[in-house]
């Protein structure tokens, strides 16, 4: 620790004589001062307190998560911003249904040659939950469909040349090798069920390769079975992006997607290596399955936190620059060493004390940006993105008045900042905004280091995307100034050791909160940029974005 506390105040030093070095930097604009005041004991303690124990995991629809949201809420109050939640609160309620899938009455089925072969639950095959029903059933033919992609615009269909309707499509995780955020838009679970609903299908099959086993291991897919599952449920009753044309579904083990395979004219290892070379083949499975699924559905309900700073523009405060940043967890699931409190300090209480510590910073500016902004905690984020999706369908001010998204989410305060990877930058004008902002504090901008993990859809800022609102989430980078320190090994070792573990708690070591300020000190320039600008933030011509949701506005 104060090894890296020497080194952060040496580089804030350079940073400092860098910019006052430079002609034409806006030192000593109003920012420059209100940047300053985010204070880096405020995050720790933010952050202890969301990591507490006694908040238990911060579990979406858990009393946990309420008194969490009750802190956020009342945090915003004394800083000054008003309740932008439903009538005039800081809560916007986020009605779920939850499914709890019942090991019982699961089933997976494959039938050759007359021969029924039942796969095992838990070691096997895993069932997905079925929100529409307390119990499905399907049974017909597979087709495998590779990435279960079209992508007409890319010149790309996984379903070309193979009937899907009435069938049930078995499929591989990711997408084909596109640019990373169309990659990682076409690799999302929602994206690839309402291609196959479109396809005619009627059951999905996850088939296990190993790709999908280092992201999201089979083994921490059953332990996640353990909690239930969420959608959220629109004015009519109905639930939003949930296909009852699907009448069942399953993911398979690395192992049961081999015998899956046997007997299909092509090993597993043929249908993974060609999924890697991103151009898998599609083709008919010579057996039938029968799915059989069994849930306990719920309905709950879970607040995102909303509240507003007014902007000090006669015209510009009517629109709204959001900052986001999840407020829920994992909650209290399978001990880890002993250990069953899923804490997540750095996934996400860091993002939310940011979030707070920005809220503070633009509150105390005299005049205030000239545009309005909304800090929103969101829930039901490791459920699916979903908090923030209701939030984005539905927000508490006018659609077509959110200008811009900034996202905040596990900010790696492991490492001395130097580089930032703006995530979804690169499809709209904010490109220029992270760029002004890195440069002016010294900071490198670097592309997605690892495209397959696809991480533009596995946070917040995908629904705004998803409704026409230009977004970003910038990241840490993983560079680095010493051969001593390296980025990459401390993320890789943290993601196998802490992430979604019980362990991602306010006693690892090496949190580094001023780390965490410099890193707040780009959010907060991206936002104060986005607000000051008279022109609000666009899409890039032809962007991919830009063309498919746009019209959501
Ligand atoms: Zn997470």
């Amino acid at each position: 620790m104060a090894k890296l506390w020497v080194r952060w105040v040496c580089l804030a030093v350079t940073c400092a004589l860098f910019i006052a070095a430079v002609p034409g930097q806006p030192v000593g604009d109003p920012a420059e001062a209100a940047m300053h005041a985010i204070r880096p004991e405020a995050i720790r303690a933010a952050m202890r307190f969301l990591a507490d124990d006694q908040l238990e995991g911060r579990g979406t629809a858990t009393r946990g998560y309420e008194i969490a949201a009750k802190y956020m809420a009342s945090e915003f109050e004394s800083i000054g911003l008003s309740p932008a939640g439903d009538a005039s609160t800081y809560f916007q309620k986020v009605p779920f249904r939850s499914v709890h899938v019942e090991a019982a009455g699961a089933a997976f089925t494959v039938i050759r040659n007359g021969q029924a072969e039942n796969f095992l639950f838990g070691s096997d095959f895993l069932p997905g939950g079925d929100a529409n029903r307390k119990e499905s059933l399907v049974e017909g033919p597979v087709v495998y469909v590779g990435f279960g992609v079209t992508a007409p615009e890319l010149n790309y269909d996984d379903y070309k040349g193979v009937d899907a309707k009435g069938k049930i499509v078995a499929l591989v995780f990711e997408a084909p090798n596109f640019a990373s955020s169309l990659r990682a838009h076409y690799s999302s679970f929602e994206i690839k069920v309402a291609n196959a609903v479109a396809h005619g299908a009627v059951g999905m099959i996850i088939l296990n390769d190993p790709v999908l086993e280092s992201i999201y291991s089979f083994s921490e897919r059953k332990r996640d079975l353990e909690r239930p599952g969420l959608r959220w449920i629109e004015k009519d009753g109905t639930l939003h992006d949930s296909f009852p044309q699907l009448k069942g579904g399953a993911g398979l083990s690395l192992e049961a997607t081999k015998k899956f395979l046997e007997g299909s004219g092509h090993t597993a290892d043929e249908v993974f290596q060609a999924a890697k070379e991103g151009k898998p083949l599609s083709f008919p499975l010579p057996f039938t399955v029968k799915i059989r699924e069994q849930q306990k559905l719920e309905d709950v309900s879970s607040p995102n936190v909303v509240a507003r700073l007014e902007g000090s523009d006669p015209a510009l405060k009517n629109e709204y620059m959001v900052f986001s940043a999840h407020l829920d967890h994992l909650g209290i699931g399978a001990p880890i060493h002993g250990d069953s409190i899923y804490n997540g300090a750095l996934d996400n209480a860091s993002g939310c004390a940011i979030l707070l510590e920005l809220a503070r910073a633009f509150a105390q500016m005299n005049p205030r940006p000239k545009r309005s902004m909304l800090f929103v905690a969101v829930t039901g984020e490791e459920e699916g993105l979903l908090g923030s999706d209701y939030f984005a369908t539905n927000p508490t001010v006018s659609k077509k008045d959110i200008v811009a998204n900034v996202n905040i989410d596990e900010d790696q305060m492991l490492w001395p900042l130097v580089d930032i990877i703006p995530f979804g930058a690169e499809h709209s004008s904010l490109g220029a905004v992270v760029k002004h902002a890195s440069a002016r504090l010294n900071l490198e901008l670097s592309p997605d280091p690892m495209p397959e993990e696809v991480i533009f859809v596995r946070s917040d800022q995908y629904s705004f995307v998803k409704q026409g609102i230009p977004a970003v989430y910038p990241t840490p980078g993983f560079k680095s100034n010493d051969p001593n320190i390296k980025p990459v090994e401390i993320f890789k070792n943290w993601e196998a050791t802490r992430y979604h573990q019980p362990q991602d708690d306010m006693q690892q070591p090496g949190l580094d909160f001023n780390q965490a300020a410099k890193y707040a000190h780009f959010v907060f320039l991206c936002g104060w940029l986005i607000s000051q600008d008279p022109t609000r933030p666009t899409w890039n011509e032809h962007d991919f974005f830009g063309d498919h949701y746009a019209h959501k506005m």
